[in-house]
Protein backbone atom coordinates (compact mmCIF):
# COMPACT_ATOMS: atom_id res chain seq x y z
CA UNK A 1 0.00 0.00 0.00
CA UNK A 2 1.40 3.60 -1.26
CA UNK A 3 1.93 5.66 1.57
CA UNK A 4 1.44 9.52 1.33
CA UNK A 5 -0.05 12.34 3.84
CA UNK A 6 -2.93 13.50 1.33
CA UNK A 7 -4.67 12.37 -1.37
CA UNK A 8 -5.72 15.09 -3.74
CA UNK A 9 -8.99 14.66 -6.09
CA UNK A 10 -8.71 16.38 -9.27
CA UNK A 11 -5.58 17.68 -10.42
CA UNK A 12 -6.41 20.69 -12.54
CA UNK A 13 -5.58 24.17 -12.00
CA UNK A 14 -6.21 24.24 -7.79
CA UNK A 15 -5.57 20.39 -7.36
CA UNK A 16 -2.27 20.89 -9.46
CA UNK A 17 -0.93 23.75 -7.40
CA UNK A 18 -2.10 22.24 -4.58
CA UNK A 19 -0.04 19.47 -4.71
CA UNK A 20 2.93 21.28 -5.79
CA UNK A 21 2.81 23.99 -2.91
CA UNK A 22 2.37 20.71 0.13
CA UNK A 23 5.43 19.31 -1.74
CA UNK A 24 7.34 22.39 -1.31
CA UNK A 25 6.76 22.36 2.59
CA UNK A 26 7.36 18.71 2.52
CA UNK A 27 4.01 17.24 2.85
CA UNK A 28 3.55 14.16 0.09
CA UNK A 29 0.50 13.67 -1.74
CA UNK A 30 -1.32 11.01 -4.47
CA UNK A 31 -3.48 12.95 -7.16
CA UNK A 32 -5.93 11.22 -8.78
CA UNK A 33 -7.40 12.71 -11.96
CA UNK A 34 -9.88 11.26 -14.50
CA UNK A 35 -8.06 12.81 -17.11
CA UNK A 36 -4.43 12.17 -18.32
CA UNK A 37 -2.03 15.66 -18.67
CA UNK A 38 -2.09 14.88 -22.17
CA UNK A 39 -5.09 14.97 -22.42
CA UNK A 40 -5.60 18.29 -20.55
CA UNK A 41 -2.89 19.84 -22.55
CA UNK A 42 -5.05 19.17 -25.51
CA UNK A 43 -5.73 21.95 -27.80
CA UNK A 44 -9.53 21.48 -28.04
CA UNK A 45 -9.82 21.25 -24.20
CA UNK A 46 -9.90 24.45 -22.73
CA UNK A 47 -8.65 27.73 -24.66
CA UNK A 48 -9.34 30.10 -21.65
CA UNK A 49 -6.49 32.26 -20.59
CA UNK A 50 -6.78 33.66 -16.79
CA UNK A 51 -6.30 36.71 -15.26
CA UNK A 52 -3.39 35.78 -12.44
CA UNK A 53 -3.54 38.55 -10.55
CA UNK A 54 -0.59 39.84 -8.26
CA UNK A 55 -0.82 37.94 -5.42
CA UNK A 56 -1.43 34.48 -6.63
CA UNK A 57 1.62 35.34 -9.07
CA UNK A 58 3.69 35.94 -5.89
CA UNK A 59 2.39 32.85 -4.58
CA UNK A 60 3.68 30.44 -7.73
CA UNK A 61 6.91 32.16 -7.15
CA UNK A 62 7.40 31.10 -3.64
CA UNK A 63 6.49 27.75 -4.84
CA UNK A 64 8.84 27.82 -8.06
CA UNK A 65 5.99 27.62 -10.41
CA UNK A 66 6.37 31.46 -11.67
CA UNK A 67 9.40 30.79 -13.05
CA UNK A 68 8.25 28.48 -16.54
CA UNK A 69 4.98 30.82 -16.55
CA UNK A 70 6.44 33.80 -16.24
CA UNK A 71 7.90 33.90 -20.06
CA UNK A 72 3.92 33.68 -21.07
CA UNK A 73 2.66 36.35 -18.90
CA UNK A 74 1.35 39.28 -20.26
CA UNK A 75 1.05 42.12 -17.52
CA UNK A 76 -2.37 43.86 -16.89
CA UNK A 77 -0.97 47.61 -15.87
CA UNK A 78 -4.55 49.30 -16.02
CA UNK A 79 -8.01 48.19 -15.97
CA UNK A 80 -10.59 49.88 -17.61
CA UNK A 81 -14.39 49.28 -16.93
CA UNK A 82 -17.38 50.56 -18.76
CA UNK A 83 -21.01 50.63 -19.75
CA UNK A 84 -21.93 50.44 -23.49
CA UNK A 85 -23.67 53.44 -24.31
CA UNK A 86 -23.44 55.32 -20.91
CA UNK A 87 -21.07 58.44 -20.23
CA UNK A 88 -18.91 56.62 -17.42
CA UNK A 89 -16.00 54.38 -16.76
CA UNK A 90 -13.52 53.67 -14.47
CA UNK A 91 -9.80 53.29 -15.03
CA UNK A 92 -7.37 51.19 -12.34
CA UNK A 93 -3.97 52.42 -13.15
CA UNK A 94 -0.89 49.94 -11.06
CA UNK A 95 0.17 53.49 -10.76
CA UNK A 96 -2.16 54.00 -8.10
CA UNK A 97 -0.44 51.77 -5.88
CA UNK A 98 3.01 51.31 -7.28
CA UNK A 99 5.12 49.85 -9.92
CA UNK A 100 3.78 45.82 -9.75
CA UNK A 101 1.25 45.00 -12.03
CA UNK A 102 -2.12 44.07 -11.29
CA UNK A 103 -1.68 40.51 -12.51
CA UNK A 104 -1.43 38.61 -14.94
CA UNK A 105 -3.20 37.17 -18.60
CA UNK A 106 -1.45 33.58 -19.22
CA UNK A 107 -3.23 31.35 -20.83
CA UNK A 108 -4.40 28.25 -19.17
CA UNK A 109 -2.30 25.56 -21.16
CA UNK A 110 0.52 27.23 -20.16
CA UNK A 111 -0.22 27.21 -16.17
CA UNK A 112 -1.04 23.15 -16.44
CA UNK A 113 2.20 22.93 -18.59
CA UNK A 114 3.98 24.49 -15.53
CA UNK A 115 1.81 22.26 -12.95
CA UNK A 116 2.69 19.39 -15.14
CA UNK A 117 6.61 19.88 -15.63
CA UNK A 118 7.20 20.80 -11.97
CA UNK A 119 4.73 17.87 -10.56
CA UNK A 120 4.99 14.58 -12.51
CA UNK A 121 8.49 14.19 -11.99
CA UNK A 122 8.44 14.95 -8.10
CA UNK A 123 9.63 12.79 -5.10
CA UNK A 124 6.80 13.62 -2.81
CA UNK A 125 4.11 13.76 -5.62
CA UNK A 126 2.21 10.41 -6.98
CA UNK A 127 0.46 11.46 -9.80
CA UNK A 128 -2.36 9.57 -10.87
CA UNK A 129 -4.28 9.40 -14.23
CA UNK A 130 -6.63 8.38 -15.65
CA UNK A 131 -8.08 6.88 -12.53
CA UNK A 132 -10.34 7.53 -9.93
CA UNK A 133 -12.04 6.98 -6.17
CA UNK A 134 -13.51 3.80 -6.03
CA UNK A 135 -14.05 3.53 -2.56
CA UNK A 136 -12.40 4.38 1.24
CA UNK A 137 -12.31 3.53 4.45
CA UNK A 138 -11.92 6.35 7.34
CA UNK A 139 -10.01 4.61 9.85
CA UNK A 140 -8.92 6.39 13.84
CA UNK A 141 -5.56 7.17 12.01
CA UNK A 142 -6.48 7.62 8.73
CA UNK A 143 -7.95 7.42 5.75
CA UNK A 144 -7.53 4.21 2.95
CA UNK A 145 -8.18 4.81 -0.27
CA UNK A 146 -8.47 2.31 -3.26
CA UNK A 147 -8.55 3.56 -6.63
CA UNK A 148 -9.72 1.95 -9.71
CA UNK A 149 -6.48 1.31 -10.80
CA UNK A 150 -6.02 -1.52 -7.95
CA UNK A 151 -3.95 1.54 -6.55
CA UNK A 152 -4.30 1.67 -2.57
CA UNK A 153 -2.98 4.19 -0.61
CA UNK A 154 -3.18 5.10 3.53
CA UNK A 155 -3.22 9.06 4.00
CA UNK A 156 -4.45 11.52 6.81
CA UNK A 157 -6.69 13.88 4.28
CA UNK A 158 -8.48 13.67 1.42
CA UNK A 159 -9.00 17.46 -0.26
CA UNK A 160 -11.65 17.44 -2.80
CA UNK A 161 -10.59 19.59 -5.80
CA UNK A 162 -12.26 17.91 -8.44
CA UNK A 163 -14.37 21.07 -9.79
CA UNK A 164 -17.76 22.31 -9.78
CA UNK A 165 -19.30 18.86 -10.46
CA UNK A 166 -17.26 16.95 -7.80
CA UNK A 167 -19.17 13.36 -6.62
CA UNK A 168 -17.20 12.76 -3.71
CA UNK A 169 -18.32 16.18 -2.58
CA UNK A 170 -21.98 15.03 -3.09
CA UNK A 171 -21.12 11.61 -1.48
CA UNK A 172 -20.21 13.55 1.30
CA UNK A 173 -23.87 15.34 1.37
CA UNK A 174 -22.28 18.49 1.43
CA UNK A 175 -24.97 20.85 0.12
CA UNK A 176 -24.53 22.98 -2.53
CA UNK A 177 -26.92 26.51 -3.32
CA UNK A 178 -26.57 27.13 -7.44
CA UNK A 179 -27.44 30.33 -9.55
CA UNK A 180 -27.71 29.91 -12.70
CA UNK A 181 -27.32 33.48 -14.80
CA UNK A 182 -28.84 31.78 -18.20
CA UNK A 183 -25.54 33.33 -19.53
CA UNK A 184 -22.64 31.36 -21.25
CA UNK A 185 -19.25 32.86 -21.96
CA UNK A 186 -17.96 32.46 -25.48
CA UNK A 187 -13.71 32.54 -25.22
CA UNK A 188 -12.23 32.58 -27.80
CA UNK A 189 -8.60 34.79 -28.64
CA UNK A 190 -8.37 36.93 -31.75
CA UNK A 191 -5.19 38.90 -33.49
CA UNK A 192 -6.34 43.07 -33.63
CA UNK A 193 -4.57 45.83 -35.48
CA UNK A 194 -3.70 48.13 -32.29
CA UNK A 195 -1.34 47.24 -29.21
CA UNK A 196 -3.71 46.81 -25.89
CA UNK A 197 -0.96 48.64 -24.03
CA UNK A 198 -1.29 45.57 -21.12
CA UNK A 199 -4.59 47.07 -20.58
CA UNK A 200 -7.81 44.52 -19.42
CA UNK A 201 -11.23 45.98 -20.61
CA UNK A 202 -14.82 45.16 -19.02
CA UNK A 203 -17.85 46.03 -20.87
CA UNK A 204 -21.05 45.61 -19.53
CA UNK A 205 -23.53 45.49 -22.37
CA UNK A 206 -27.10 44.85 -20.91
CA UNK A 207 -27.24 41.26 -22.97
CA UNK A 208 -23.80 39.92 -20.88
CA UNK A 209 -20.58 41.42 -19.95
CA UNK A 210 -17.71 40.97 -22.72
CA UNK A 211 -13.87 41.18 -22.00
CA UNK A 212 -10.59 41.65 -23.04
CA UNK A 213 -7.58 40.41 -21.98
CA UNK A 214 -4.23 41.78 -23.34
CA UNK A 215 -1.95 38.56 -24.19
CA UNK A 216 2.11 38.67 -25.22
CA UNK A 217 2.25 39.68 -29.09
CA UNK A 218 2.90 36.49 -31.07
CA UNK A 219 6.12 35.17 -32.67
CA UNK A 220 5.82 37.29 -35.79
CA UNK A 221 4.69 40.42 -33.78
CA UNK A 222 0.64 40.30 -34.20
CA UNK A 223 -1.31 42.33 -30.76
CA UNK A 224 -3.44 39.49 -29.70
CA UNK A 225 -5.77 39.40 -26.92
CA UNK A 226 -8.23 36.40 -25.15
CA UNK A 227 -12.32 37.68 -25.27
CA UNK A 228 -14.77 36.05 -22.80
CA UNK A 229 -18.33 37.42 -24.23
CA UNK A 230 -21.10 36.46 -21.87
CA UNK A 231 -24.50 36.46 -23.31
CA UNK A 232 -27.85 35.11 -22.71
CA UNK A 233 -27.51 31.16 -23.75
CA UNK A 234 -29.51 30.99 -26.82
CA UNK A 235 -28.01 33.82 -28.43
CA UNK A 236 -24.40 32.23 -27.41
CA UNK A 237 -25.53 29.33 -28.93
CA UNK A 238 -26.46 31.03 -31.66
CA UNK A 239 -23.15 32.90 -31.84
CA UNK A 240 -20.95 29.67 -31.22
CA UNK A 241 -22.10 28.27 -34.35
CA UNK A 242 -20.84 31.09 -36.71
CA UNK A 243 -18.52 32.04 -38.81
CA UNK A 244 -15.62 33.64 -37.08
CA UNK A 245 -15.20 36.43 -39.52
CA UNK A 246 -19.09 37.26 -38.28
CA UNK A 247 -18.14 36.73 -34.91
CA UNK A 248 -15.22 39.16 -35.62
CA UNK A 249 -17.22 41.98 -37.64
CA UNK A 250 -20.01 42.15 -34.82
CA UNK A 251 -16.75 42.95 -31.71
CA UNK A 252 -15.86 45.69 -33.94
CA UNK A 253 -19.08 46.98 -33.21
CA UNK A 254 -19.49 46.65 -30.02
CA UNK A 255 -15.64 47.25 -28.97
CA UNK A 256 -14.06 49.58 -31.26
CA UNK A 257 -11.04 50.00 -29.18
CA UNK A 258 -8.35 47.71 -31.27
CA UNK A 259 -9.02 47.95 -34.97
CA UNK A 260 -10.03 45.36 -36.57
CA UNK A 261 -10.19 41.45 -35.42
CA UNK A 262 -9.37 38.29 -36.61
CA UNK A 263 -9.70 35.20 -34.45
CA UNK A 264 -7.18 32.50 -34.38
CA UNK A 265 -8.50 30.07 -31.95
CA UNK A 266 -11.81 27.76 -32.06
CA UNK A 267 -14.80 29.34 -29.79
CA UNK A 268 -15.68 27.17 -26.79
CA UNK A 269 -18.52 27.73 -24.78
CA UNK A 270 -18.82 27.63 -21.12
CA UNK A 271 -22.46 27.45 -19.36
CA UNK A 272 -21.78 30.09 -16.33
CA UNK A 273 -23.35 29.49 -12.78
CA UNK A 274 -22.75 30.66 -8.87
CA UNK A 275 -22.62 27.99 -6.55
CA UNK A 276 -21.71 27.84 -3.07
CA UNK A 277 -21.58 25.54 -0.18
CA UNK A 278 -22.58 25.06 3.21
CA UNK A 279 -19.32 23.66 4.60
CA UNK A 280 -16.20 22.92 3.42
CA UNK A 281 -15.42 20.03 5.90
CA UNK A 282 -16.37 16.60 7.01
CA UNK A 283 -14.32 13.29 8.21
CA UNK A 284 -10.99 13.33 7.03
CA UNK A 285 -12.07 15.71 3.76
CA UNK A 286 -11.46 18.99 2.92
CA UNK A 287 -12.55 20.93 -0.32
CA UNK A 288 -11.10 23.46 -1.90
CA UNK A 289 -11.36 25.32 -5.71
CA UNK A 290 -14.65 25.41 -7.64
CA UNK A 291 -15.78 22.20 -5.85
CA UNK A 292 -16.58 24.75 -2.64
CA UNK A 293 -16.98 28.07 -4.61
CA UNK A 294 -17.85 28.98 -8.01
CA UNK A 295 -18.40 32.54 -9.37
CA UNK A 296 -19.39 34.58 -12.66
CA UNK A 297 -15.81 35.09 -14.26
CA UNK A 298 -17.24 38.51 -14.69
CA UNK A 299 -14.58 39.54 -12.39
CA UNK A 300 -11.49 37.02 -13.03
CA UNK A 301 -11.27 35.76 -9.95
CA UNK A 302 -12.59 32.51 -9.69
CA UNK A 303 -9.32 30.38 -9.62
CA UNK A 304 -7.25 33.21 -8.07
CA UNK A 305 -9.95 32.20 -4.93
CA UNK A 306 -9.39 28.64 -5.23
CA UNK A 307 -5.29 29.46 -5.01
CA UNK A 308 -5.53 31.47 -1.91
CA UNK A 309 -7.61 27.99 -0.26
CA UNK A 310 -4.65 25.90 -1.67
CA UNK A 311 -2.18 28.74 -0.02
CA UNK A 312 -4.02 28.82 3.46
CA UNK A 313 -4.53 24.74 3.84
CA UNK A 314 -0.63 24.85 3.13
CA UNK A 315 0.35 26.88 5.82
CA UNK A 316 -2.32 25.19 7.86
CA UNK A 317 -0.94 22.09 7.64
CA UNK A 318 2.43 22.89 7.66
CA UNK A 319 1.70 24.65 11.13
CA UNK A 320 -0.36 21.80 12.39
CA UNK A 321 2.21 19.09 11.94
CA UNK A 322 5.16 21.17 13.37
CA UNK A 323 2.88 21.27 16.56
CA UNK A 324 2.45 17.23 16.40
CA UNK A 325 -1.11 17.41 15.33
CA UNK A 326 -3.38 14.88 12.51
CA UNK A 327 -3.57 16.25 9.56
CA UNK A 328 -7.08 15.09 9.40
CA UNK A 329 -8.24 16.29 12.88
CA UNK A 330 -11.21 18.12 13.42
CA UNK A 331 -9.31 20.87 14.72
CA UNK A 332 -6.79 21.09 11.46
CA UNK A 333 -10.27 21.27 9.32
CA UNK A 334 -12.31 23.44 11.79
CA UNK A 335 -9.47 25.94 11.71
CA UNK A 336 -9.16 25.76 7.57
CA UNK A 337 -12.63 26.59 7.52
CA UNK A 338 -12.81 29.27 9.90
CA UNK A 339 -10.26 30.92 7.79
CA UNK A 340 -11.66 30.84 4.39
CA UNK A 341 -15.46 31.19 4.93
CA UNK A 342 -15.46 35.13 4.51
CA UNK A 343 -12.92 35.55 1.10
CA UNK A 344 -15.17 32.87 -0.35
CA UNK A 345 -18.52 34.33 0.40
CA UNK A 346 -17.10 37.85 -0.24
CA UNK A 347 -16.07 37.00 -3.85
CA UNK A 348 -19.48 34.71 -4.51
CA UNK A 349 -21.45 37.78 -3.62
CA UNK A 350 -19.38 40.24 -5.02
CA UNK A 351 -19.30 38.98 -8.51
CA UNK A 352 -23.13 38.23 -8.40
CA UNK A 353 -24.19 41.63 -7.61
CA UNK A 354 -21.96 42.88 -10.33
CA UNK A 355 -23.65 40.50 -12.82
CA UNK A 356 -27.22 41.48 -11.28
CA UNK A 357 -26.84 44.93 -11.28
CA UNK A 358 -25.18 44.87 -14.62
CA UNK A 359 -26.60 42.43 -16.74
CA UNK A 360 -30.04 44.70 -17.78
CA UNK A 361 -31.32 47.35 -19.51
CA UNK A 362 -33.42 48.36 -16.21
CA UNK A 363 -34.02 52.27 -16.51
CA UNK A 364 -34.00 52.52 -13.10
CA UNK A 365 -30.64 51.21 -12.22
CA UNK A 366 -28.79 52.45 -15.44
CA UNK A 367 -28.64 55.60 -13.40
CA UNK A 368 -27.81 54.12 -9.81
CA UNK A 369 -24.83 52.32 -11.69
CA UNK A 370 -23.64 55.64 -13.04
CA UNK A 371 -23.31 57.41 -9.97
CA UNK A 372 -22.07 54.25 -7.92
CA UNK A 373 -19.10 53.89 -10.62
CA UNK A 374 -18.81 57.59 -10.76
CA UNK A 375 -17.95 57.88 -7.42
CA UNK A 376 -15.65 54.58 -7.21
CA UNK A 377 -13.67 56.33 -9.65
CA UNK A 378 -13.43 59.96 -8.18
CA UNK A 379 -13.19 58.67 -4.49
CA UNK A 380 -9.35 57.47 -3.80
CA UNK A 381 -9.77 55.31 -1.25
CA UNK A 382 -12.68 53.44 -1.99
CA UNK A 383 -10.64 53.59 -5.80
CA UNK A 384 -7.94 51.74 -4.10
CA UNK A 385 -9.93 49.38 -2.70
CA UNK A 386 -11.06 47.49 -4.83
CA UNK A 387 -8.04 47.51 -6.99
CA UNK A 388 -6.11 46.22 -4.09
CA UNK A 389 -9.27 43.09 -4.45
CA UNK A 390 -8.39 42.81 -7.66
CA UNK A 391 -4.69 42.47 -7.02
CA UNK A 392 -5.65 39.97 -4.13
CA UNK A 393 -3.66 42.11 -2.46
C1 LIG B 1 -15.26 31.43 -19.17
C2 LIG B 1 -14.48 31.39 -17.89
C3 LIG B 1 -13.42 32.27 -17.70
C4 LIG B 1 -12.71 32.26 -16.50
N1 LIG B 1 -11.70 33.16 -16.32
C5 LIG B 1 -11.09 33.24 -15.12
C6 LIG B 1 -10.07 34.22 -14.86
O1 LIG B 1 -9.67 35.00 -15.73
N2 LIG B 1 -9.52 34.25 -13.61
C7 LIG B 1 -9.92 33.41 -12.63
O2 LIG B 1 -9.43 33.52 -11.50
N3 LIG B 1 -10.85 32.45 -12.85
C8 LIG B 1 -11.43 32.34 -14.06
N4 LIG B 1 -12.39 31.38 -14.28
C9 LIG B 1 -12.67 30.39 -13.23
C10 LIG B 1 -11.69 29.22 -13.31
O3 LIG B 1 -11.60 28.71 -14.61
C11 LIG B 1 -12.08 28.10 -12.34
O4 LIG B 1 -12.22 28.69 -11.07
C12 LIG B 1 -11.00 27.01 -12.30
O5 LIG B 1 -10.95 26.30 -13.49
C13 LIG B 1 -11.29 26.03 -11.15
O6 LIG B 1 -10.23 25.11 -11.06
P1 LIG B 1 -10.42 23.73 -10.26
O7 LIG B 1 -9.09 23.06 -10.35
O8 LIG B 1 -11.04 23.98 -8.93
O9 LIG B 1 -11.52 22.91 -11.07
P2 LIG B 1 -11.43 22.33 -12.55
O10 LIG B 1 -10.69 23.27 -13.43
O11 LIG B 1 -12.83 21.97 -12.91
O12 LIG B 1 -10.55 21.01 -12.40
C14 LIG B 1 -11.06 19.85 -11.83
C15 LIG B 1 -10.11 18.69 -12.12
O13 LIG B 1 -10.64 17.52 -11.48
C16 LIG B 1 -10.69 16.44 -12.40
N5 LIG B 1 -11.82 15.58 -11.98
C17 LIG B 1 -13.16 15.80 -12.17
N6 LIG B 1 -13.86 14.81 -11.58
C18 LIG B 1 -12.97 13.99 -11.01
C19 LIG B 1 -13.09 12.82 -10.23
N7 LIG B 1 -14.27 12.28 -9.93
N8 LIG B 1 -11.95 12.22 -9.76
C20 LIG B 1 -10.73 12.74 -10.05
N9 LIG B 1 -10.56 13.85 -10.80
C21 LIG B 1 -11.67 14.48 -11.25
C22 LIG B 1 -10.84 17.08 -13.76
O14 LIG B 1 -10.34 16.24 -14.79
C23 LIG B 1 -9.99 18.35 -13.60
O15 LIG B 1 -8.64 18.13 -13.93
C24 LIG B 1 -13.08 31.36 -15.48
C25 LIG B 1 -14.14 30.45 -15.67
C26 LIG B 1 -14.83 30.46 -16.86
C27 LIG B 1 -15.97 29.49 -17.07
Amino acid sequence: MHQAQVCILGGGLVGGVMALSLAHRGISSIVVDTETPDRLLAQNVDGRTTAVNLASSQFFEEIDLWQPLSGQAARIDNIKVYEANQPWSIQFDHQELGRDPMGYIVENRFIRQGIFAKALNHPLIKWCAPDKLLTKKIKASGVEIYLESGEMAEVSLIIGAEGRHSPTRDDRGIKKKQFTYSQKGLVFSLYHDKPHHNIAWEVFHASGPLAFLPMLDSVDGRHRSGVVWTLPETEADTWAQKDVSEVATRLVDMFPHLGEFELFTQIWCYPLIAQMVDRFIDDRYVIIGDAAHVCHPVAGQGVNVGWRDAKALTDILVNHLSLGLDLGSQTTLQTYQRSRRMDTYAMFAMTDLMVRLFSNDSKILSPLRSMGLGAVNKVSPLKKFFMKRAMGV
